[in-house]
C-alpha cells in the first residue's frame, strides 16, 4: 500500500444524528471493536466499519443510504469508489484512547483518503 500525507482531522469530522444509530449497531456487533471508521460519498451513501486497537476491521464493511432500502446504483458499480469519498473519519468509542494511538490508526485506517477539498 502507497503511504500518503493524511491533512489533520478537524473536530468537524464527527458523525452525524443519523449516522450514530448505525455507528452504535456496529459497535455493538463488534466486541473487539474500539471505534468505527466512517466513510462518506458524494453520492450521499455511507461505508463504515468497526476497527480493533491495532486499525484492523472488526467487522464487515457496511454500506448503506439514509432512507433508502439499498446504496445507489453508482455504488453498486464502483463499491464506493475512493475519488467519490468526501469525508472520512472514526469515530472513536474509547475516548480514554492514547492520542498517538488514535493518530497512528488513522493514518493507518484513513491514509489514503483524497485532500480534503
Ligand atoms: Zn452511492
Amino acid at each position: 500500500m502507497k503511504k500518503q500525507k493524511v491533512a489533520p482531522l478537524d473536530n468537524k469530522s464527527r458523525a452525524l444524528k443519523s449516522e450514530l444509530a448505525m455507528i452504535a449497531g456496529i459497535m455493538e456487533g463488534s466486541p473487539d471493536a474500539i471505534g468505527v471508521a466512517v466513510v462518506r460519498l458524494e453520492c450521499g451513501c455511507r461505508k463504515m466499519a468497526a476497527l480493533d486497537k491495532k486499525g484492523d476491521p472488526a467487522s464487515k464493511v457496511v454500506a448503506y443510504r439514509d432512507g433508502a432500502d439499498s446504496i445507489c446504483a453508482k455504488c453498486k458499480e464502483d463499491n464506493g469508489a475512493f475519488h467519490r469519498v468526501t469525508e472520512a473519519f472514526i469515530d472513536w468509542d474509547k475516548e480514554d484512547l492514547d492520542e498517538a494511538v488514535k493518530r497512528e490508526i488513522e493514518i493507518k485506517v484513513l491514509g489514503s483518503q483524497p485532500p480534503t477539498q
